[in-house]
């Protein structure tokens, strides 16, 4: 088997495949028409969230099998019009949960405390001790939107820091301990923190408007390390310049690379540029995955 990785993964994942006789290029700075050139001479590709595998890439790979993407999110490929010409898209969907996590529990601290903002004016060589009075987040309600793998890890944490968890999702999700499943119109009223961990698909687009920002409490605190898209940044910015939203923490946007940098001349808000499963661990863990699953699809043909 021939596989084209076209964005970083481990090199232990790729030494592991070659190992295990698969033939494996490891392009990881190809462009868009450069993939259009070669994609033709492989049977799998390997992506994370850089290569976009759209019609064109799909209609000029045609001996592509798998495209295993590294990650949860498979926005990044057209899976319907892949599958329907028989390439499989499978991806590493639980790699990344605690990494994820941990990323959003940093960013209710860091909304809670201006940690960031305090050490951006200590660079200055100020030191303003009355301008950074933060808030607890012990006591206050955090607000779950999407308790699937990711959701879940966090209301754990957030309930054992003594937060009182409430979570919304479009399906069922059953009774736990340390959470309360609401409707998202009492999320929206009753929390003082709200993070988001849900698809970007048509029904998630814009779920954060300038209507729902409406419904929610006045000072609130929003965390959106799942898709960008999924807030309207434009009314995130109209919230924040009008008091009504305090802080917002984000690790995705509409457009990535980042091109509007318009939220970030506000002081409340605090990024990072996509790197919710950029640790050592999940990197590990998404290279052994990748390399089980196309081992495993391989094994007849080694
Ligand atoms: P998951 O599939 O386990 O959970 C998603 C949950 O969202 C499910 O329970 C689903 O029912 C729910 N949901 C879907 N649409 C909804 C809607 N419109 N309203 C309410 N609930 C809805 O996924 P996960 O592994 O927990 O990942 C969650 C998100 O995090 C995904 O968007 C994923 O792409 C993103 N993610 C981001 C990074 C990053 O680098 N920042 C890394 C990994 C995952």
């Amino acid at each position: 088997m021939k596989v084209l990785v076209c964005d970083s993964i481990s090199p232990l994942a790729i030494e592991r495949m070659r190992k295990a006789c698969l033939e494996v290029d490891v392009n990881d700075k190809v462009t868009a028409d450069e993939l259009l050139q070669i994609i033709g001479g492989y049977d799998a590709m390997v992506v994370r969230s850089r290569t976009k595998v759209r019609k064109p890439v799909i209609d000029a790979a045609t001996n592509l099998k798998v495209v295993v993407r590294g990650g949860v999110g498979v926005d990044n490929i057209d899976v319907d019009y892949a599958q329907a010409r028989g390439i499989k898209i499978l991806n590493t969907p639980g790699a990344s949960t605690h990494s994820v996590a941990e990323l959003t529990i940093g960013y209710l601290f860091a909304l809670a405390r201006p940690i960031v903002q305090s050490t951006a004016s200590m660079r200055e060589g100020l030191w303003e001790k009355s301008r950074f009075e933060g808030i607890e987040i012990q006591g206050k309600v955090l607000g779950i939107i999407g308790m699937g793998r990711i959701g879940t890890a966090v209301a754990t944490r957030a309930a054992a820091l003594g937060m009182i968890v409430l979570g919304y999702d479009s399906r069922t999700i059953g009774p736990a301990p340390f959470l309360q499943m609401v409707s998202l119109d009492e999320l929206f009223a009753r929390s003082d923190f709200i993070t988001l961990h849900i698809p970007l698909t048509e029904d998630s687009r814009h779920l954060i408007n300038a209507d729902a920002v409406a419904r929610m409490k006045t000072g609130v605190r929003i965390v959106d390390c799942a898709r960008g898209g999924v807030i309207d940044e434009d009314a995130l910015y109209d919230a924040i310049r009008a008091g009504k939203v305090a802080g917002a923490a984000l690790d995705v946007f509409e457009t990535e690379p980042l091109t509007d940098r318009r939220l970030f001349e506000l002081p409340q808000v605090i990024g990072s540029p996509h790197i919710g499963a950029s640790t050592h661990e999940a990197t590990a863990r998404i290279g052994d995955e990748v390399a089980e699953l196309l081992i495993s699809l391989a094994k007849d043909s080694c």
